[in-house]
């Protein structure tokens, strides 16, 4: 198969990335890991896409099935598959699988993602699965009625712990600071909401139990007091890290791993774009996330236009 746009994985920026692909008559092939939808299928409710109002909003998950249909009905390619490796040969970008299959494109869009940021303390990855999650919409269920700790300040704290208080009226937020950095609307509905206590100023120190999550090891960051305070689950949400590994030898990363772009979602090398939540500074919405894939599919487009 001859692929003009080759886009790497298939979040809201990807699947959107390739329905502008493929509504430009290009030949376009999206490589995913697992499942399309990324970061979205996790949204409980997408309440901030704009135009998103049925009574519910459109679930994160019911939004990228869309997307993802959308992009298959207007022509793009869809295949499972790790990749392993990017590189440029000649005018042409050669993207290999871990299976040992291999592509070769016109211009290429990085649309990676990110993956949950870890809190790296004693118990975290022992009781993984048994207790710590990193996803309320996939195990909150196991929870309900239990005493559900969330770890974080931001958005995805907020929104993790908003869905948790629908099934079990004991949620603790955990913050080790004195305000949240979640959007003003999020805050004051978080503290309003008589399911969820927030306890700021504390960390957690070390996550304990026997086969499953029995009870967290806190520290007061103002006084210094360390608690131990029974639990049943712990749901860390404290950020992001960036899935940028594949191009860390190609394209030029800010201090933190994320791609650098340009307005036209363009990084450094000649046909290589970069969309959503991978690229540095990105606001990381589903909705900045959509408009990054279509900017950089615009512009993959005019980019193989001009070297034809
Ligand atoms: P985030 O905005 O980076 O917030 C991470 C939170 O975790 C911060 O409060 C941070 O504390 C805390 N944290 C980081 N490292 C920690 C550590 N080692 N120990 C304890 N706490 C730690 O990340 P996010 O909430 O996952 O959101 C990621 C992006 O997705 C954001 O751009 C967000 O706006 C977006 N998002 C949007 C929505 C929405 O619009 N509904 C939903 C989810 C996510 P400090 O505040 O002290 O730094």
């Amino acid at each position: 198969m001859e692929i003009d746009l080759l886009i790497i994985g298939a979040g809201p920026a990807g699947l959107t990335a390739a329905q502008y692909g493929a509504r430009a008559n290009l030949k376009v092939l999206v490589i995913e890991l697992l499942a399309p939808g990324g970061q979205a299928l996790v949204i409980d409710i997408l309440e901030n896409y704009p135009g998103n109002v049925g009574q519910p909003p459109k679930s994160g998950y019911d939004f990228a099935m869309d997307l993802h249909k959308q992009a298959q009905d207007f022509g793009a390619s869809f295949i499972t598959g790790e990749v392993s490796s990017v590189k440029k040969e000649n005018n042409n970008f050669l993207v290999s699988l871990s299976d040992g299959s291999s592509y070769t494109a016109k211009a290429v869009i990085v649309a990676t993602g990110s993956k949950p940021r870890l809190l790296g303390i004693p118990g975290e990855n022992e009781f993984s699965g048994k207790g710590v999650s990193y996803c309320a919409t996939c195990d909150g269920s196991f929870y309900k009625e239990k005493h559900i700790i969330v770890a974080g300040g931001g958005d995805a704290a907020c929104d993790e712990a908003r869905f948790l208080s629908r099934l079990s009226d004991k949620v603790t937020i955990v913050h080790r600071r004195d305000a949240f950095r979640a959007q003003k609307a999020l805050v004051e509905r978080t503290l309003a909401n008589p399911n969820i206590k927030v306890r700021f100023n504390t960390v957690i120190l070390e996550v304990k139990g026997e086969l499953k999550v029995k009870s967290v090891v806190l520290a007061d960051t103002v006084t210094g007091a360390i608690t131990e305070e029974e639990a049943d689950a712990v749901f860390i949400s404290v950020g992001t890290v960036p899935q940028s590994m594949l191009v860390k030898n190609l394209a030029a990363l800010d201090d933190d791993g994320y791609i650098i772009t340009d307005r036209k979602m363009s990084t450094n090398v000649p046909g290589l774009f970069a969309a959503g939540d991978i690229h540095s500074g990105a606001f990381r919405q589903v909705l900045t996330a959509a408009a990054d894939g279509a900017v950089a599919a615009h512009n993959a487009a005019a980019f193989i236009d001009r070297i034809a």
